[in-house]
């Protein structure tokens, strides 16, 4: 019969309780690949059934034995998993980062009218009509410059890319985006509109080269690999 003196004081009840969770997780290595601070638990959970064993009387010591066993391996093993599994999610971001698309449609819908003379007037970028809040995407990565009212667009959106080219979405219905914001190629600015000087529910777009020209969309989309 032990006498309480000769009891070491049993772990505090926040240790008996990683002791506990390391002994029914399937083995202390699950554990601790679980958690950033695995390795710690799996220390913890060593030192304490060393300690138990001495005389704690709180949970078997068959068990705890057991669990320091499994635990020898555990925290070299642990990290080894847990790096591989950050090399696999950093190794599937830069994929996902290559494969992702560069340039898009701005917006599904019908071409209605191109770039160049309409009427008595002259026409400086394409239109491509859709129902009202039809999802209007930046074509390319870059930066808002505008997004607002806009004399004859009612609203509109205008995005900087790395070269220089900006590119402009008129008539817009709404927008989710403001100035100074990065956007990437096919992330949603806007939703196709009627306002401004409009005949119907469409999204007119401009391409204006570095040099601050007006230039045709298609060829320039096309050139990218979009079609329209
Ligand atoms: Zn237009």
């Amino acid at each position: 019969m032990r006498t309480p003196l000769h009891r070491l004081p049993p772990p505090p009840s926040a240790l008996r309780g990683r002791v506990v969770l390391a002994a029914v997780a399937a083995g202390a290595f699950a554990a601790a690949a679980t958690s950033q601070k695995g390795g710690e638990e799996v220390q913890l959970a060593h030192g304490a059934a060393a300690f138990t064993g001495q005389g704690g009387d709180t949970v078997s010591v068959p068990q705890i034995l057991t669990v320091s066993r499994t635990t020898a391996a555990g925290p070299a093993e642990a990290a080894k998993l847990l790096r591989s599994q950050q090399l696999t999610t950093q190794r599937e971001a830069q994929e996902a980062e290559k494969r992702r698309p560069r340039f898009v449609r701005p917006a599904a819908g019908e071409f209605t009218s191109g770039y160049g003379a309409r009427w008595n007037a002259v026409h400086l970028g394409i239109d491509i009509a859709g129902p009202i809040g039809t999802p209007i995407y930046s074509v390319a990565d870059g930066v808002v410059k505008e997004a607002g009212p806009a004399s004859g667009f009612g609203y509109w959106v205008c995005v900087e890319h790395a070269d220089g080219t900006i590119t402009v979405y008129g008539h817009v219905d709404t927008y989710s985006v403001r100035a100074g914001q990065r956007v990437k190629a096919g992330e949603q600015i806007a939703r196709m509109g009627n306002r401004g000087q409009s005949t119907g529910p469409h999204l007119h777009f401009e391409v204006w080269n570095p040099a601050g020209q007006k230039i045709n969309p298609l060829p320039w989309l096309n050139e990218r690999g979009v079609t329209v």
